[in-house]
């Protein structure tokens, strides 16, 4: 490459899959990859992100000591400034320095969060670019439930880095027991899994979360129950982190919200119903506020990205 340390790497490290971004310090995209994430052992996960990070080094014609830093995204609890992963459960990682490991790999800053929170950064500075905006909050809705907020410009974290850990919120206190310990979280009726539990009630063969709102939209019954009784439960999801944080914008994404329109539509009806005899939820909740992730971007690594460049400015 000729220029020293000029690139930046974003790592999104999921359970079964690890995406990684290569780009110029001002953006440009130089190379991307997918690889699986080897997880039996911390080793293998960090085997994974090199292997990835070497594909797009290469692609790009570039070698390690190009890199001027590197963002990560992990699935679990992430003490930021130690630099460890506290616990992801999908990664088999507790108490482990991810973030020293990979900086001693790669002779580079190396700035770890949540995957979730990462994304959310990407989200900010994606929308950002075409539309001023200040506050923000992401809702992920996969095999789990989790939102990230983006307030006056910047990630909140929280005191624990676990703000926006709204999955972990009991609704139904007689509901089944969650893995944090307690009964009926959110996380355990809304999220993938618990969508093709709840269909299993009804359906002879099991079904995805993703199958069930097709099956919706097609017009079974059974399956358009269970639809309304997430989005409803959604939809109020939303209405707290509206209320709580008074966003300008709500972005919905994750496994579960790729099903697209049949996902969205019924959530923004609950809302359009809301409206008609609320003034406030007209003024904080119009439809125009929530959105789904835009097609085709990777939240995930484009916020691994920024986290990079934040790891440049704390080493400069
Ligand atoms: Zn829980």
């Amino acid at each position: 490459m000729g220029n020293m340390r000029e690139l930046l790497v974003g790592v999104d490290i999921g359970g079964t899959k690890t995406a990684v971004l290569l780009t110029t310090r001002d953006g440009q995209v130089l190379s991307e990859t997918v690889v699986p994430t080897l997880s039996q052992s911390p080793e293998q996960v960090v085997y994974s992100v090199c292997h990835a990070v070497a594909i797009v080094l290469n692609g790009a014609g570039g070698t390690v000591s190009d890199v001027a830093a590197i963002g990560a995204g992990v699935p679990g609890l992430v003490e930021r400034d130690a630099g460890i992963v506290r616990m992801a459960a999908n990664l088999n990682l507790e108490h482990y320095p991810l973030g020293a490991t990979l900086s001693a790999e790669f002779h580079t800053p190396v700035l770890i969060e949540n995957d979730v929170r990462a994304a959310t950064v990407g989200i900010y500075h994606h929308l950002n670019q075409t539309e001023p905006l200040r506050h923000l909050a992401y809702l992920s809705v996969g095999t789990g439930i989790s939102a990230g907020m983006v307030l006056n410009g910047q990630l909140y974290r929280g005191t624990n880095g676990m703000a926006g850990e709204i999955g972990h919120v009991v609704v139904d206190p007689d509901g089944i027991l969650c893995s944090c310990g307690q009964r009926g979280c959110l996380e355990t009726i809304v999220a993938g899994p618990a969508i093709a539990r709840h269909a299993a009630n009804y359906f002879a063969q099991p079904v995805t979360a993703s199958e069930v709102y097709e099956a919706a939209v097609r017009g079974s019954a059974a399956a358009a129950e269970i639809v309304r009784h997430v989005s409803t439960l959604l939809a109020r999801t939303i209405q707290w982190l509206v209320m709580a944080y008074d966003v300008e914008k709500v972005v919905i994404g994750g496994g579960v919200a790729n099903s697209g329109d049949a996902f969205l539509q019924p959530i923004l009806s609950h809302f359009a119903h809301l409206r008609v005899h609320s003034p406030l939820t007209q003024m904080m909740l119009p439809d125009s506020k929530i959105m789904l992730l835009p097609a085709g971007f990777n939240a995930g690594t484009w916020g691994a990205l920024h986290l990079a460049r934040q790891a440049t400015q704390l080493h400069v």
